[in-house]
């Protein structure tokens, strides 16, 4: 290794968006390569809105001067959205989002702004979301995690048990996905009651990714709670992936701190041009979720009814499932489970092996199709 890295660097690893291989894919064979790994929208932007973007760019945004750092208009088309979106009682201020270069970015400043300089560590129940646990490892800050039951409920008493018992430094932050991501599952009553419940100097993130199609929110609890911060994306239901917006609604002090924390133009131009268009657009762009939500539980009932499946529900634009191989060794099950995934994806159908599973984005209906039969017959040759 390089002499001059930090020692611990060497341990870790990059977040790969395409494990297996097929980071080059897309490029190679753009027409025949299916990707349903990511999870984002199956359609881009309309031509019209690909026109108006275009506009922008040609007549609009000056390439010479730098970005509104405030991101002012944006916050405020963002709160009018959130506002409108959840049953709320006092409408979400401006102050209370924070706007940045994919929900990615904003991890990384909840955890510069609680837990760097040794002062605090994350508490995260797997299978979940990686890039909790990646972007803490990248900044020196310990991860704890606790396991998940046979439905993908979190194990409370463990969680309790992690809370209670580390030290140097404390749990500061815990990461809850809601809908959870590989999974799919909404977070229960009971997990909401003991987050709920959680001490004034724990920050809860609950990540909403996917919140246009679960429709399932915290918002309306924002108020009364300091330290929770809900993060949101235009990445999924947006289809904005390609420009990278992401944004957080918290209590205006937290927002000010992760405001403290950022670069000072992480948001280009064109993002933010992006995202206003989408959001000024939402009704024409999100008017296609309850199609692709159908499309999700044809899946869920093709695949719930395979002998050699074993699906859970979702309430994302994903699905997860496992193999059911009856009584084979763990490396055995594991090389089945590769099996699968890499004759999928040379039959050109690309999907996200993790957690001992399988995750597959909800595409179009002939994706969608195409996965089927592909799987199928896969299977049938096991
Ligand atoms: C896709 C996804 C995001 C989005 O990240 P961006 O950086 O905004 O693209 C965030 N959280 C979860 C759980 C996701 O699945």
């Amino acid at each position: 290794m390089l002499p001059y890295l930090r020692s611990d660097l060497a341990q870790l690893v990059a977040y790969t968006p395409h494990p297996g291989g097929a980071g080059h894919a897309p490029t190679e064979m753009p027409q025949l390569l299916d990707r349903l790994d990511t999870n984002e929208s199956p359609v881009d932007l309309s031509e019209e809105l690909k026109q108006k973007l275009s506009w922008l760019v040609q007549q609009e945004i000056e390439s010479n001067r730098y970005p509104d750092g405030s991101h002012a208009q944006l916050k405020g088309a963002i709160a009018k959205y959130v506002t409108e979106s959840a049953p709320l009682t006092t409408p979400i201020a401006p102050e209370q989002i924070s706007v940045s270069n994919g929900s990615d970015e904003l991890i990384r400043s909840i955890l510069i702004a609680t837990c760097l300089s040794g002062e605090g560590s994350i508490l995260v129940a797997q299978p979940t979301f990686s890039m909790y646990g990646i972007t803490a490892k990248t900044l020196g800050i310990p991860v704890v995690t606790v396991g998940r039951s046979p439905d993908f409920e979190i194990n409370l008493p463990a969680a309790q048990a992690a809370i209670a018992q580390t030290q140097n430094p404390p749990i500061r932050v815990v990461f809850v996905v809601h809908p959870n991501s590989p999974t799919g599952n909404a977070l229960t009553e009971a997990e909401l009651a003991w987050l709920r419940n959680l001490p004034e100097q724990i920050l809860v993130v609950v990540d909403e990714a996917y919140f246009e199609f679960s429709q399932t929110t915290v918002v309306a609890e924002l108020a009364q709670r300091p330290n929770w911060v809900v993060l949101r994306t235009l990445s999924k239901a947006f289809r904005l992936a390609g420009h990278r917006v992401g944004y957080a609604i918290a209590h205006p002090e937290l927002i000010a701190a992760l405001e403290k924390v950022r670069l000072p133009y992480n948001l280009p131009s064109l993002s933010q041009a992006a995202a206003e268009l989408a959001i000024a657009h939402r009704d024409t762009l999100l008017s296609s979720i309850p199609a692709l939500l159908a499309e999700r539980d044809q899946l869920l009932s093709i695949w719930s009814s395979h002998p050699r499946l074993q699906v859970w529900s979702s309430t994302a634009n994903f699905i997860f499932l496992r193999l059911k191989l009856g009584d084979v060794s763990p490396e055995q099950a594991e090389a089945t489970l590769e099996e699968v995934f890499q004759q999928l994806r040379s039959q050109g159908t690309l999907i996200r092996k993790i957690s001992g599973g399988l995750r597959i984005t909800v595409g179009t209906p002939s994706e969608n199709q195409r996965t089927v039969e592909r799987l199928q017959g896969i299977l049938d040759s096991l």
